[in-house]
């Protein structure tokens, strides 16, 4: 008997590169633009000793003005240390059958690696040719559904009707509407936990709310499902959300117009971006995320990597099935974007 034959072997979810120095990082989807300023306010006034106390389970303020700036019961409301964390909760708390859980095949690659984890058997729904969720696929006996909404890396936005389609068609199982890009011109299945109390739909500040380095993810839902959530979490770690985070996130909270700003600010980027792309010979399907997922009619999209890399300009890419000629590029300010396709166009013209 060997100590590792017990260990439970994982293989681990590969994050984006975060590089150090001066580059154009355009390979994690994070916002160009600061959190507001609110944030930065209530930081700086912190009153310290307040930390020698444990924080409030349920994310306290935070919750709180989730619940008023999103209209729903704070019943209806989990908080974690980001979306990831919401996400691993509610995979070990729903996931739980023996029907395989079903997500695209092409699609944020956590969701495996949680299956894999927790042993939850899984099956990849295929994309079609043009990386669209078809709904009656989704209509088959299974443990659980996880759809993100814009998907990711693709950035390919699902009807808000598709998706009740799926939800109203899998009423004895629970759906995760993953809805991390949401804000970026998406439209919100959230009004529908009201109907249906076996839909979760989760959201982060991560993107839109340009806080990724805070860490503060939310799901929406009946409440009979939050207090599952709850009942998990609270076996594992009650003080997920602390103290900083929980003032910090409420804050960002309170200036919607800046975050309304912001989130404008990146779709007009985009949408100019789209443009200069397909001048450029990219192909893309469209995107309503903060992120454009482009192949070159011409170029390998490896080679145009790894050439930009060269340059410090940061974009993903993935040596995968399907995807392996596509680029994921997120969208910066005006400057990183018109220095990345600068860029492109010498690259491609053969120039650099
Ligand atoms: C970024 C992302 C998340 C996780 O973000 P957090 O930083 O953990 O909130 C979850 N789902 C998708 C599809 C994402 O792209």
């Amino acid at each position: 008997m060997n100590w590792e034959d017990n260990v439970r072997k994982v293989i681990p979810y590969t994050p984006g590169e975060q590089p150090v120095g001066d580059v154009i990082k355009l390979n994690t989807n994070e916002n160009p633009y600061p959190p507001s300023p609110e944030v930065k306010k209530v930081l700086s006034e912190y009153d310290t000793s307040e930390l020698r106390k444990y924080p409030d389970v349920y994310g306290g303020k935070l919750r709180d003005k989730l619940s008023e700036v999103y209209g729903v019961s704070r019943d209806n409301i989990f908080v974690g240390v980001g979306s990831d964390d919401v996400l691993a909760i509610a995979f070990l708390t729903f996931f739980n059958g023996r029907e395989p859980v079903i997500f695209p095949d092409i699609t944020y690659s956590f969701y495996d690696v949680w299956c894999d984890l927790y042993r939850i058997p899984y099956e990849m729904i295929p994309l079609n040719d043009e990386f669209r969720i078809i709904k009656e696929d989704y209509i088959r006996p299974n443990g659980g559904i996880v759809i993100p909404n814009p998907n990711a890396p693709t950035g390919v936005e699902k009807s808000v009707e598709d998706l009740e389609f799926i939800i109203k068609n899998n009423k004895g199982s629970i759906v995760i509407i993953d809805e991390a890009y949401v804000d970026f011109g998406g439209r919100s299945v959230l009004p529908l936990i009201e109907k249906y109390d076996n839909l979760l739909v989760v959201q982060t500040f991560s993107k839109s709310r340009s806080m990724a380095g805070v860490r503060i993810g939310m799901a929406f839902g009946s409440s009979k499902l939050i207090g599952y959530m709850n009942d998990v979490k609270f076996s594992i770690n009650s003080y997920t959300m602390n103290r900083l985070t929980i003032e910090a996130g409420a804050a960002a909270l309170e200036d919607n117009e800046y975050f309304v700003r912001t989130c404008e600010k990146v779709i007009s980027t985009r949408e100019r971006v789209k443009k200069q792309l397909k001048e450029l010979g990219f192909d893309f399907p469209d995107s309503k995320a903060n992120f454009i997922f482009a192949t070159h009619k011409r170029v390998k999209a490896e080679d145009i990597f790894n050439a930009a890399k060269a340059k410090n300009i940061y974009v993903r890419w993935w040596n995968k099935p399907r995807i392996d000629d596509y680029l994921r590029i997120s969208i910066g300010t005006d400057g990183e974007m018109d220095a990345l396709v600068g860029f492109l166009r010498e690259y491609l013209d053969g120039s650099i």
